[in-house]
């Protein structure tokens, strides 16, 4: 059975708080999804309030504990409860079973308080202080949502071939496809004003790794513009976790965000 520590239905749809419900908006919410993270987690969110302290904005961190079998949950609330300043601004949330990456987002966004909402990695390949470039970005030329990229051409990639290989292919994939002006979907660093996030995100459908597509077909189609930025990228999982099984389910999901996008107009 599933936990929600409030609405559940509105967390599953992906629905943000009304802004007039927010006491005082803030002006960062950062979003991070974590399944079985418990090795890594604490450090990534040490990390994420160090680049946000230095900000001089407020903000939250939203840790989506998405069904872990692991210590993931228990880390993040020793780290809440140890005491160093920043940590009242990091927030647990967490449910049962597993359910995916897109659902951690879908269900971080909606209790988001930020202008601005970061979704971000738990594993620490990308390293928070990009976002630190996307908003520098988002605010230079005025975007609506300013996204990491592993195909820009200033990107720093440390990771394996096969891995290069297999984004490219669905890279290729989703060019033809979906024809958007923007190259990589996938990779786990997105900033977003919060009012798209408002429009866009009740509409998403799917709850694993294609989530980030289906969210940006949606946005596209709404209208708002979308940037990529360089991002550098070290690989720290010896063994990525997208098997083949993940990559079948990717594949039809994909499928149906362009069914949904073509035939059913879902997306206008
Ligand atoms: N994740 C999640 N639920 C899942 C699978 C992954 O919340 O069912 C999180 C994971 O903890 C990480 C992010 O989603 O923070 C990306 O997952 P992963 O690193 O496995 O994917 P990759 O980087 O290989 O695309
Ligand atoms: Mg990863």
């Amino acid at each position: 059975m599933a936990i929600y520590s409030s609405n559940k239905n509105r967390l599953q749809a992906g629905i943000l708080l009304p802004d007039k419900t927010v006491q005082n908006l803030i002006d960062f919410s950062i979003v991070i999804p974590a399944y079985n993270e418990e090795g890594r987690i604490v450090c990534t969110l040490k990390e994420t309030a160090e680049v946000f302290e230095n900000f001089n904005s407020s903000y939250e961190i939203i840790a989506v504990d998405d069904g872990s079998t692991d210590k993931t949950r228990e880390n993040v609330e020793a780290f809440i409860s140890s005491g160093a300043s920043y940590c009242r601004k990091v927030r647990i949330e967490s449910y049962s079973p597993n359910m995916g990456k897109g659902n951690a987002l879908k269900h971080g966004a909606s209790i988001a308080r930020g202008k601005y909402i970061l979704f971000l990695d738990a594993d620490l390949d990308l390293h928070p202080s990009i976002a630190k470039e996307l908003y520098e970005i988002i605010k230079t030329k005025d975007a609506d949502v300013v996204i990491g990229s592993k195909m820009h051409r200033k990107s720093v990639l440390h990771y394996p071939f096969l891995r290069k290989l297999t984004s490219y292919c669905y890279y290729i994939i989703i060019k033809i496809l979906f024809r958007l002006s923007i190259k990589d979907t996938q990779t786990g660093i997105k900033l977003f004003k919060r009012e798209v996030l408002g429009k866009c995100l009740p509409k998403v459908i799917v709850k694993r790794y294609a989530f980030d597509l289906e969210l940006l077909v949606a946005v596209n189609k709404k209208g708002y513009s979308i940037v990529e930025a360089p991002v550098r990228v070290d690989l720290k999982r010896q063994f990525g976790r997208v098997g083949i099984k993940d990559a079948i389910r990717v594949f039809f999901d994909t499928m149906g965000v362009f069914l949904r996008l073509n035939f059913k107009k879902y997306y206008d």
